[in-house]
Formats: C-alpha cells, sequence, structure tokens
C-alpha cells in the first residue's frame, strides 16, 4: 500500500483473443471463472478463453449477497450445494487467495408450528444424508440472536429455528478475483470487454463465437451468463425455461459486531447479516416481472427493510448506504440447469436463480466435467435441460419459499 500503487504486478494478463481454443467459456462470474480453473486444474485443458463483456465479477458475483450454506431440502440440490460448501471450506488454500469465508451459521427463524414442521421436515432429509442440521428451540435461538424481537408483541412471532453451522458468508469479489488469477497462471485467457454477439455454426454444430473483437473459434462453447441465459442461447436459435427477474440487495452504513450469524426466515423472503467491514448486508424478493434493469423497485427494499426492523429492532436507527441490483436467471422449478444443449458443441450453466454464489465452486467443477467430457458429473446429471421435457423438474420452491 505504501508504494502508491505502483510496482504491482497484474494479478492476471490482459490477452488478446487468439484465433481459437479448445474451449470458450463465455461470461466472467464467479461460476465461468470457477470452470476454467476447474478444466485447467482438473482435466489439464489449457487453450481455454473466458469471455467477459463488462469486467470480471460485474454481475450478479459481486452483486450479491454473499450466503453460502447448503441445507436444501431436496436431495440433488443439497448433494450439490454441500460439495460446494466443502470446496469453499478449503477455498482460501487452493487459490491461494483469501476468499474470506466465514463459517458463522446460517440460520433460519421459524414464525409458526407449520414453520417450525417444515424446517424439522429440511432438517430431517438433510440428517439423513449426513448433512449437518440443527433445529433449535425458541430460547436457543433467543441465545444465539439476542436483538432479536422475541416478545409477546413481536410482528413476526418466533417459535425456534433451523441453523447449519457450517455455513455463512464469504467475500463475492474475492472468489472471482482468486478463480481468474488461479486460471491465469494455468494458461487460461480471461478476456474482458469482450462481448459475445452471435455464434459460428456448421451443419448444426457450434464451431465458434462472433464477437465485438471479432470471430473466435472453439471446440467446445459453455454459456454461464447468468441473467443472460436466455438472449444468449437465443443467439443459437434455443428458448429456456429460465426468465430474466431483478434482485435488489441493501447495506448499512458500518456499526460496531451486533449480529454474527446469518439470519433468514422460513416464512419471509429477507435475510441478514453483518459484513466484515460492519455493515447490516439485507435483502428481499426478486421484482417477479421479467426484466434486465440492474435497478429494481423501490418497494421491495421498503419491504425488506419493514422485516428487517420488524425482527431486529435495533436496525431502525441505521442510515442504508447503498442499494443495487442483479439480474437473476429464474428457472422455473427453481433448480439450476447444467447440461448440454440441443445444439452440438453448446453447453449451459445457468438457471441459479437468486442462490447461484455459494454454488460456485460445485458448479465449476461440475461444468467442467461435462466440457472437458461430454458427460454429466454425477453430481450434475439431475440437473440436465431435457428434465423439463421429461417432467423431472426439481421444484424446492414448491416445499416452502427458499431465500437465498
Ligand atoms: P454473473 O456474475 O452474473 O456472471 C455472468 C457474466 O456473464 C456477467 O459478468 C456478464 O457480464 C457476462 N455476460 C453476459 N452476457 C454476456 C455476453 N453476451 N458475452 C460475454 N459475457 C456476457 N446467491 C447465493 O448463493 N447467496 C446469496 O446471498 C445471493 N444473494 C444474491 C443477491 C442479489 C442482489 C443477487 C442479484 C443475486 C444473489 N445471489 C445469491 C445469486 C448469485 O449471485 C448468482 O446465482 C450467481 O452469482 C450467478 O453466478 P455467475 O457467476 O454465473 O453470474
Amino acid at each position: 500500500g505504501l508504494t502508491g500503487q505502483r510496482g504491482w504486478d497484474r494479478a492476471w494478463r490482459d490477452p488478446e483473443p487468439k484465433k481459437s481454443y479448445d474451449v470458450i467459456i463465455i461470461g466472467g462470474g464467479g461460476h465461468g471463472l470457477s470452470t476454467a480453473y476447474y478444466l485447467a486444474k482438473v482435466h489439464g485443458i489449457r487453450n481455454i478463453a473466458v469471455l467477459e463483456k463488462g469486467w470480471i465479477g460485474g454481475g450478479n458475483t459481486g452483486r450479491n449477497t454473499t450466503i453460502v450454506r447448503s441445507n436444501y431440502r431436496q436431495k440433488p440440490l443439497h448433494d450439490l450445494f454441500d460439495f460446494a460448501l466443502n470446496l469453499w471450506e478449503g477455498m482460501s488454500d487452493e487459490l491461494n487467495y483469501n476468499v474470506m469465508f466465514s463459517p458463522r451459521g446460517a440460520l433460519f427463524l421459524g414464525h409458526s408450528d407449520s414453520d417450525m414442521t417444515m424446517l424439522a421436515q429440511r432438517g430431517d432429509a438433510l440428517r439423513c444424508d449426513g448433512i449437518d442440521a440443527e433445529l433449535l428451540s425458541r430460547d436457543q435461538v433467543q441465545k444465539l440472536i439476542p436483538l432479536l424481537d422475541m416478545s409477546a408483541s413481536a410482528r413476526f412471532p418466533i417459535h425456534g429455528g433451523m441453523t447449519q453451522r457450517r455455513g455463512g458468508t464469504a467475500r463475492h469479489d474475492a472468489v472471482a478475483w482468486g478463480y481468474a488469477r488461479a486460471a491465469d497462471a494455468l494458461g487460461v485467457d480471461v478476456i474482458q470487454k469482450c462481448e459475445v454477439t452471435g455464434f459460428t455454426m456448421d451443419g448444426g454444430r457450434v464451431t465458434g463465437v462472433e464477437t465485438n473483437r471479432g470471430s473466435i473459434g472453439a471446440g467446445r462453447v459453455g454459456i454461464c451468463v447468468a441473467g443472460n441465459s436466455g438472449p444468449v442461447a437465443a443467439m443459437a436459435g434455443l428458448k429456456l425455461p429460465i426468465e430474466a427477474q431483478t434482485l435488489q440487495a441493501f447495506v448499512t452504513e458500518p456499526i460496531k459486531p451486533m449480529i454474527d450469524t446469518v439470519i433468514m426466515s422460513q416464512s419471509l423472503h429477507c435475510y441478514i447479516s453483518q459484513s466484515d467491514k460492519g455493515g447490516i448486508v439485507l435483502g428481499g424478493d426478486p421484482d417477479q416481472f421479467p426484466s434486465y434493469a440492474q435497478r429494481g423497485l423501490p418497494a421491495r427494499i421498503e419491504k425488506a427493510a419493514a422485516e428487517a426492523i420488524a425482527l431486529v429492532p435495533a436496525l431502525s436507527r441505521l442510515r442504508m448506504v447503498r442499494c443495487w441490483s442483479g439480474t437473476t436467471d429464474m428457472s422455473f422449478d427453481g433448480s439450476p440447469i447444467i447440461s448440454g444443449l440441443p445444439v452440438d458443441n453448446l453447453y449451459l450453466n445457468g438457471g441459479w436463480c437468486y442462490g447461484g454464489f455459494k454454488a460456485t465452486p460445485a458448479s465449476g467443477w461440475c461444468y467442467a466435467h461435462l466440457l472437458a467430457t461430454g458427460a454429466s458429473h454425477a453430481l450434475a446429471a439431475p440437473f440436465a435441460f431435457d428434465r423439463f421435457a421429461r417432467g423431472a423438474t426439481i421444484d424446492e420452491a414448491g416445499v416452502g419459499f427458499m431465500p437465498q
């Protein structure tokens, strides 16, 4: 820091695109970058480009509320997310980059008997698969988070909760930067300001991409563009079961430590955590109509703030300093797609809705396996594109509203 930022090496190169690559990944978010890293590290494929239309991590990776957990109810989801959680635990060592993974616990509050029944069911399903879940009584929740409104007049009465102590948060930008630097060191070209505008095709198979920096040939192309999945797949003539919706978050001024776990709710779509800098990070519902604007409805922020203050009244004194939005890729069953597509050489990783940050390492691991071998990784096999046609949807959203 005392050098005035002079004489520092670049963390990754700024290469010109080559004429062709073995694999092109479209999208330099966490998922695209982790895919490139595992392709190079695990599968030994080094002739790879990640093409990013803006700057790496400028999409949802750098806009999310950083909650990491694996306590989903459906087996295919909790298996995938728990694999991710295991990778989170070693990520800073793996990348030699501090991603500030903080397993401070991820707690769902239950506000009614029925909430508690659903939390117990989910906890049972998790524990049957060897994944940690603890059902907490009202008293245990109060001890864990003393600032919750547990009074008789509380707007949202608290009956108890369920926590996953291995869950928590991580520094989102560091995840993108860590994967970018590690992939670059293995020879991957991370190319920013390179927007894919079309596909080159030959006899129904993709042979490369058109970009604002010219045509680039590719053996295989992996789409990994989150909220832009629909428009990018449409360039290859495909229509996806994915809708783009705006999701917002906001942060307060920094204060001393007051909340040392992640708070979510089984019934409300409001989630609260405190960043390492001290700001209280809050989020709520998506806008629930299609939009590509990275700007959301003020009413959503108002609702999330009202819910958060009702849960933790001490928050009412804080000033909000920033709010922002991202474009999420909402799939119709609430579960991701990691799959080949009905166009040869073209693959899709998308449909992560509002919860894909926590999947970043597993998503990249499984997508790399698919792009390297042409076959699905066992953990990703249930998330095939054709599951909607087969009626094999994985409907997590249908079993109770799932926040981050
Ligand atoms: P992105 O980071 O969006 O990367 C996709 C990239 O593709 C972008 O950088 C974009 O510029 C690029 N791109 C698009 N089109 C093109 C093109 N034509 N050519 C080249 N590049 C292109 N998840 C959690 O697990 N926990 C949370 O707490 C959480 N909170 C969230 C809060 C908010 C407000 C939002 C918006 C999302 C949240 N999520 C959360 C969801 C999570 O952020 C996403 O699911 C995840 O980041 C998607 O990762 P990605 O790397 O694929 O996407």
